[in-house]
């Protein structure tokens, strides 16, 4: 057998993935949930009390803190943090590579009189505010090398965490990172602006119903799902290494097609992975609470208690970092691309969201009279009408290379946007549309089982709907769409914007008929009314995965934008940089150079793809097939020799396809080399991006297929790629 590949699978069988040792936590969850965290009741113990009631009234009310306030903070943080035998703190910050960002210093600062011990100290200067080289970061042409100054500000709405490697603790702060002259260079400040923006729009509207409501969260529960495979596989699959996910690979036999994978008992192997992860994750106080099989063989997913958006973007992030790190001492990978495999279904991070007030009010919940409740409908259209208006800058907001392999593929939503409401909200709606709020059933039907000490059961007002990108789930709605690697903000700032724009409109619509006169409740349920009417083609119930809704939808004027540089013009289109400069989110500047920098990173990625596949068909493929068709050219002369000219005239078809396969291959690998170097040539980074989707994909795709036909032909020992049977199976 092929070197790589058998060294790899030896190491496997090998069982040389030590045993880990705490894998699973003795302890009870309430023990240890929220110990490595900066938390409120920790702040408690280490703030002076007008401190501490200071930092607690600024979270709330979104206040700015001031400085003597920050230098007591870092005061306490400081003691907190090396009580517990941290020496180094990082500015923790998210700019738009995609990952997290950080550069440690020590708490220890040396005497320059060496007559005197230097100490450990953190003021609040160095709280607030670092300033990282950032020349390197994405900008989007907003900075030059010459002017790189970048700055990561302390966010206090996130608590600050310990994170335990072996190589010691750290105390991390997260932070927003923005440039020299104010324009935000990451992830985080747009979310920052957006919640706020929701916040002041969500609340006017909350004043209608309730006088009393003075703050409104978005809330976020994310499900992320991940593939996990072998460590010494992974490492003998350069694709997956180096573009995270495989370029090349024929289908195993049995893949999902029994379905038997799907929330199915967990492999020993990987329950201890998950519990030592979720472990570490409970420590920093994320709220994991759920695991289970994912239909993929080898797919997996988890999800937390959801939290205020923010903080649950930040968890997810962590999560995501604590996963990767805690595979490798499993001597495992955790894949969070997309679409590794083909054939198989991908990975999403399902984006549940909704809005609270500091009532304690889930403003998406129907109640158990949904018909009747104003606020709840008033809410609910105004997401509704709010997709149906940006539905292309939602659609771009989840635009990536990977992204693209999933949706639309008949396991996924498809890339055409639309809101799932459930029938019984669908019958409200529609009696809505025309008579206003009505008097339907609709309380919750009870299902007799009839079998004794079964107790019954009350359906949901909804049924669940995976082929949609934007289902309503009873008390939230799920964003399906957004992609397993993806750092959920960009979604959820477009989401955020687009509702707070949405709500903005309303009141002053709302408040236009009032000022004409027409009673509050009237001129709500009016408003609402005419907005069911321009946005109900957003509704469907059927489902999304058939091409009958995709000729449908084409019907209602529904955009399908298949590909990244297609769907991610919509970010810049007049209306979107309309909603964006006038909220105050990006500034015209700002919205072209996050533009600039997803075009980019997109063209690398599948320009990396393109590189990678072409190596791998020279160095790997061809190499591996010409051998063994070596072998059957001496086995046919052989046959030849000895007189049996009916087998060898067998062996000679065979040959040939082989041979064919070969040179098409050959063929195909060149032309995707000169693909390639023309997609450069186009004038515009979207045009370039573009040349990728349209010349270079379309050829790795063939290039595949002639290369998975000969996996399937060629001598299993010749074979270099680990197989997708061995990546999928092998515990
Ligand atoms: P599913 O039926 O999809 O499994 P669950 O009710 O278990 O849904 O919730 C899935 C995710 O949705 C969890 O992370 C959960 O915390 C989150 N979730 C539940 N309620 C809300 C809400 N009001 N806002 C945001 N997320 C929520
Ligand atoms: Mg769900």
């Amino acid at each position: 057998m092929s070197e790589i590949r058998y060294n790899a699978l030896q190491e496997l069988s090998k069982g040389s993935i030590a045993e880990h040792k705490n894998g699973s936590p003795k302890k009870r969850i309430s023990e240890i949930f929220g110990q490595n965290v900066f938390s409120l009741m920790v702040m408690k113990e280490y703030l002076t009390e007008g401190t501490y009631l200071r930092i607690v009234a600024a979270i709330k009310n979104n206040s700015k803190i001031d400085f003597s306030t920050a230098e007591n903070v870092a005061k306490g943080m400081k003691k907190w943090a090396t009580d517990n035998g941290v020496t180094h703190y990082t500015h923790w910050f998210q700019p738009l590579t995609g990952s997290t960002a950080e550069k440690h210093d020590a708490f220890y600062k040396p005497s320059l009189d060496f007559t005197v011990q230097g100490m450990e100290n953190l003021t609040a200067a160095e709280l607030v505010q670092r300033e990282p080289d950032a020349s390197s970061f994405p900008s989007g042409g907003l900075r030059n090398t010459a002017q790189a100054r970048g700055y990561s500000v302390w966010d206090p709405t996130s608590p600050a965490f310990i994170l335990e490697t072996e190589n010691g603790k750290t105390l991390y702060v997260p932070s927003i990172f923005i440039s020299y002259t104010g324009e935000s260079l990451d992830y985080k400040t747009p979310l920052l602006k957006s919640a706020e923006l929701l916040n002041q729009s969500a609340t006017r509207v909350c004043r209608y119903f309730d006088e009393n409501v003075n703050n409104v969260i978005a809330t976020l529960g994310w499900e992320q799902e991940y593939f996990l495979v072998d460590e010494a596989l992974f490492h003998a699959r350069p694709d997956l290494m180096l573009t995270g996910r495989t370029l090349f690979g024929a289908a195993s036999p049995k893949g999902q097609q029994l379905e038997d994978h799907y929330f199915a008992t967990i492999p020993e192997r990987v329950q201890k992975y998950m519990q030592d992860f979720e472990h570490e994750c409970l420590k920093l106080g994320i709220p994991i609470l759920t695991r289970h099989n994912e239909v993929a063989p080898g797919q997996y997913e988890c999800a937390p208690m959801f939290e205020d958006l923010n903080v649950a973007i930040d968890h997810n992030l962590l999560l995501m970092d604590v996963m990767q790190r805690i595979a490798k001492k499993h001597g495992l990978r955790a894949l969070f691309h997309e679409k590794p495999f083909a054939g198989v279904n991908g990975s999403g991070k399902h984006n549940n969201w909704s809005m609270a007030t500091d009532r304690g009010k889930n403003l998406l919940s129907p109640g158990s009279q949904p018909s009747q409740n104003l606020s709840f409908l008033t809410f609910f259209i105004n997401v509704v009408k709010a997709i149906d208006t940006h539905a292309d800058l939602l659609r771009a907001s989840i635009a990536t290379a990977g992204n693209d392999h999933r949706l639309g593929a008949n396991e996924a939503p498809p890339a055409i946007i639309s809101v799932f409401t459930g029938s019984l909200i669908e019958q409200i709606l529609d009696r809505f549309r025309t008579d206003g709020p009505h008097a339907l059933e609709d309380h919750k039907e009870i299902i007799d089982l009839q079998i004794p000490k079964i107790p019954e059961i009350t359906i949901d007002n909804t049924d669940r709907n995976r082929t949609s990108p934007f289902p309503f789930t009873g008390n939230k709605f799920e964003f399906r769409a957004v992609g397993s690697s993806a750092n959920c903000s960009a979604a959820m700032t477009v989401l955020n914007s687009i509702v707070a724009s949405q709500l903005q409109q309303f009141g002053v619509d709302v408040d236009k008929l009032i000022a004409k006169g027409q009673v509050k409740e009237e001129a709500i349920i009016q408003v609402l009314k005419d907005y069911l009417k321009s946005s109900y083609h957003r509704i469907f119930n059927g489902n999304g995965y058939s091409e009958a809704w995709e000729k449908e939808a084409a019907k209602r004027g529904l955009s399908n934008r298949k590909t990244t540089p297609e769907a991610l013009s919509a970010f810049v289109s007049e209306s979107s940089i309309d909603m964006f400069t006038k909220l105050g989110i990006f500034n015209e500047h700002e919205v072209h150079a996050r533009y600039e920098v997803m075009l980019e990173q997109y063209i690398k990625q599948v320009e990396i793809e393109s590189m990678v596949t072409f190596e791998l068909a020279q160095t790997y493929i061809i190499p591996g097939a010409r051998k063994y068709l070596g072998e059957q050219i001496n086995i046919l002369k052989g046959l030849k020799e000895i007189g049996l000219d009916k087998a060898a005239d067998n062996s000679k078809g065979e040959v040939e396809e082989l041979c064919t396969t070969i040179e098409d291959i050959l063929h195909l690998s060149k032309a995707l080399k000169n693909a390639t170097e023309s997609a450069h040539h186009g004038k515009t980074a979207n045009e370039i991006a573009s040349g990728f989707a349209t010349k270079v994909l379309p050829l790795m795709a063939k290039l595949r297929i002639a290369a998975d036909e000969l996996e399937l032909k060629v001598d299993d020992a010749a074979w270099k790629l680990p197989k997708y049977r061995e990546l999928f199976f092998l515990r």
